[in-house]
């Protein structure tokens, strides 16, 4: 069975732009204004002859009107039914932010394995960028860039090892 990994973490982190990096197409949107990608993203990557899913949790409506935190649960939850293994995206250049907190108290409740991925991590030294997540209690945390490509090989090797 292929597995699905399932992207997860507030607006603007990335998320899409790794989606694409896993699935190498462009059907994700990408913009820089959050928010704007608003249903949910399938796609499928390989390496080598191993398949996966991945699902590209957006749908952040910037004028939910039960607010950012309730949306974000929302989707923290859809994320988590649909997933064999999360991947948790912070954005390294931000550093950690209380809607991120948010996000890792549920996640950490899952029952599902969650990798914390630190994106944004270009030209950032690892130690440095990993120092500020750990807090979240989520594990070491995983540098990446998804725009320019670094780690992601990496990643996807570490999330498919145990399936
Ligand atoms: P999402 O809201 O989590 O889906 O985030 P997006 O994938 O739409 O990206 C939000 C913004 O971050 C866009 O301007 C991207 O170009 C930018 N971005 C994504 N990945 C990287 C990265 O690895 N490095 C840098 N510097 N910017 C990135
Ligand atoms: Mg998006």
């Amino acid at each position: 069975m292929n597995p699905t990994i399932v992207l997860v973490g507030r607006p603007n982190v990335g998320k899409s732009t790794l989606f694409n990096r896993l699935t190498k197409t462009r059907d994700a949107l990408v913009a820089d204004q959050p928010g704007l990608t608003r249903d949910r993203h399938y796609g499928i990557g390989r390496v080598g002859e191993r398949k996966y899913l991945v699902v590209d949790t957006a749908g952040f409506d910037p004028v939910a009107k039960d607010g950012i935190l309730h949306e974000m649960a929302r989707q923290a939850e859809q994320a988590i039914a649909e997933a064999d293994v999360l991947l948790f995206l912070v954005d390294g250049r931000s550093g950690l932010t209380p809607h991120d907190e948010q996000i890792a108290a549920r996640l950490r409740r899952a029952g599902r394995p969650v990798h914390l991925v630190v994106n944004k991590a270009e030209g950032m030294e690892r130690a440095l960028v990993a120092a500020d997540f750990h807090a979240l209690g989520l594990g070491d945390p995983l540098p990446v860039s998804a725009a320019h490509g670094d780690g992601v090989r990496q990643l996807v090797d570490i999330v498919l090892a145990p399936f």
